[in-house]
């Protein structure tokens, strides 16, 4: 499908129905008990921010009681108010905090999604809802033309990428995940790469805020390091 906008993708991506086992899961899952008055979003979460930005960030997909609740990716959960405090931090958005699609967030210069758009269990999408998915990404990396740099979050939202790459004519042999690693592709926004913002990283201090918010500044400078 030819999307012409960034609406068209979202409106697209809202209504998807492709992976069998994330509709259920998403559907199905229960509510946390400190959230039992709210209403889940329980649907796809789509990308959100500048459409003319500079920098893309990939993360994995939405978290089961984060975006599936709150319907904005990296919005109501420790991997978003971690984000966000570091985009705020290097002058990316508005506000430090990331809490509901109605709070007042946003993002400068920036446009965050998603490599899966719906929650996984245990928050592992299989391969083929990688691959389902993956039409999604793609329409947003070539709608998002102003990009010069793309920041994946993780491992996997950086094979995501790398796969975009690929399936484009570009060249990925040999580049490998690297916390701070920065990838020169011919014909591509620079691609950087990070440790996910999960409670996983940030706690055990694998990821710090001033790793996070200096790689953020080597961004905006698109440079090497330093
Ligand atoms: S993960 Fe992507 S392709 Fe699968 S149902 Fe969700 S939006 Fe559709």
């Amino acid at each position: 499908m030819n999307y012409r906008t960034i609406e068209e993708v979202s409106d697209q991506v809202v209504s998807c129905r492709r992976c069998k086992r994330l509709v259920s899961y998403r559907e199905s899952l229960p509510a946390r008990a400190s959230y039992s008055l709210e209403e889940y979003w329980r649907r796809p979460v789509a990308g959100y921010g500048d459409p003319n930005a500079r920098l893309i960030i990939i993360g994995l997909a939405p978290a089961a009681h984060g975006g599936n609740r709150t319907g904005r990716v990296f919005t109501g959960d420790e991997s978003g108010r971690f984000l966000v405090s570091s985009l705020h931090e290097a002058g990316y958005s508005n506000q430090p905090t990331s809490e509901s699609r109605g709070d007042g967030l946003v993002l400068l210069d920036c446009y965050i999604t998603a490599a899966v758009k719906c929650a996984p269990p245990q928050n592992r999408p299989t391969r083929e809802e990688f691959e389902n998915c993956s039409s999604y990404l793609e329409a947003e990396l070539s709608l998002l033309v102003r990009a010069e740099s793309v920041l994946t979050l993780g491992g996997q939202a950086f094979s995501s990428f790398l796969r975009h790459v690929g399936k484009n004519g570009g060249r990925v042999r040999g580049l490998k995940f690297t916390h701070g690693g920065r990838y020169v592709i011919p014909g591509f926004p620079t691609l950087y790469a990070s440790y996910h913002p999960s409670p996983r990283n940030t706690y055990t201090g694998k990821l710090t805020k001033r790793m996070l918010v200096t790689l953020l500044q080597r961004i905006r400078k698109n440079k090497q390091s330093g």
